[in-house]
């Protein structure tokens, strides 16, 4: 079991008995502890080194110097800087999808295969349809012939709707028909699933940005896996380059990643991570909570 952040401190605090004052040495031994912590929490290299230059100016600050406890107070400081670099206060309103337009709001998803697209459209549909939206589902993924299946499956758990595509359509046919239909049948919400490659290529790129600029989704929720680590960056990156993206859904929370992506992700992307997946079932969706996510990823 790794020590926690605050545990760490206040072990160096105590071997530097009779100086418990911080000192420029004590303090580059913490803010090293800060960067062993975030580095096996799987936040990005780049992104550690960002933020442990931030907490040092922070830490060279009157609040900290001044403290009686400085190991308390920097904990304090790497705890509230992280929470801002993640998402600040909790806000409820600030999680929830944007579907203030015309309908259908269109959300559109992405992401690699195997991130949990298909598990999150199911589950995002179980959630707008307890909230009283009409909902309809339609995958994109014409390469994989089970991934339609699964979201008819996911949907029928959901209690929406499902709009049947195959294998032999073109993604932009399907958008257009599941659109066509969308609007003829007064659906609120229409939730597009699309094809995720193992690795970033060309072409998939390519495909889900004609179906962004067909579509023009209200939402464009980039998914990703909490266990990414270190590849978050690179495939962030890419997501974010070819989509304007509207948020972020960070999926497999329940494993024993310590939740570093997140941190990567917000770095790289700038959107607000807006659910967290907790579970494979179609109710394992939350909200996400920035400061619940800070004290995971400080350990
Ligand atoms: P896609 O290829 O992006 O559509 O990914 P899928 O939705 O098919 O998900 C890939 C795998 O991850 C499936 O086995 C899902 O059950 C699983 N999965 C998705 N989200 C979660 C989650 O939040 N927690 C857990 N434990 N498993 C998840």
């Amino acid at each position: 079991m790794l020590d926690n952040l605050s545990t760490r401190f206040s072990k160096i605090i105590k071997t530097m008995r009779g100086q418990a004052r911080l000192t420029e040495e004590n303090t580059a031994e913490m803010l090293r502890e800060v960067r062993m912590a975030l580095l096996e929490a799987d936040v990005a290299l780049p992104v550690v080194r960002d933020f442990v230059a931030k907490i040092k100016e922070k830490a060279l600050g009157e609040e900290v110097i001044s403290s009686l406890t400085p190991g308390q107070a920097l904990v304090g400081i790497v705890h509230g800087e992280l929470v801002n670099l993640i998402g600040g206060e909790y806000d409820a309103r600030a999680v929830e999808l944007n579907l203030a337009t015309t309908p259908p709001a269109i959300v559109l998803m992405a992401g690699l295969q195997g991130a949990g697209k298909t598990t999150t459209v199911g589950k995002l549909a179980k959630r707008l349809v307890e909230q009283k939206k009409k909902v309809m589902t339609v995958s994109c993924d014409v390469y994989r012939p089970a991934a339609i299946e699964q979201l008819k499956s996911v949907t029928a758990q959901s209690g929406a709707e499902f709009f049947p595509s195959t294998p032999e359509q073109k993604p932009a046919d399907i958008a257009a028909a599941a659109l066509d239909y969308a609007k003829k049948h007064y659906i609120d919400v229409l939730l597009v699933d699309t094809a995720g490659r193992l690795g970033i290529d060309e072409v998939m790129m390519n495909e889900i940005s004609a179906l962004h600029a067909q579509l023009k989704p209200i939402e464009t929720l980039f998914v990703i896996d909490a266990m990414a680590g270190q590849d978050a960056v690179n495939t962030a990156k890419a997501f974010n380059d070819a989509l304007p993206l509207t948020g972020v859904v960070l999926t497999k929370l329940d494993g024993d990643s310590r939740g570093g992506a997140a941190l990567s992700v917000r770095h790289i992307t700038g959107k607000p991570i807006k659910f967290v997946g907790v579970s494979e079932k179609i109710d394992g969706l939350d909200a996400f909570h920035p400061d619940r996510m800070a004290q995971r990823i400080l350990g």
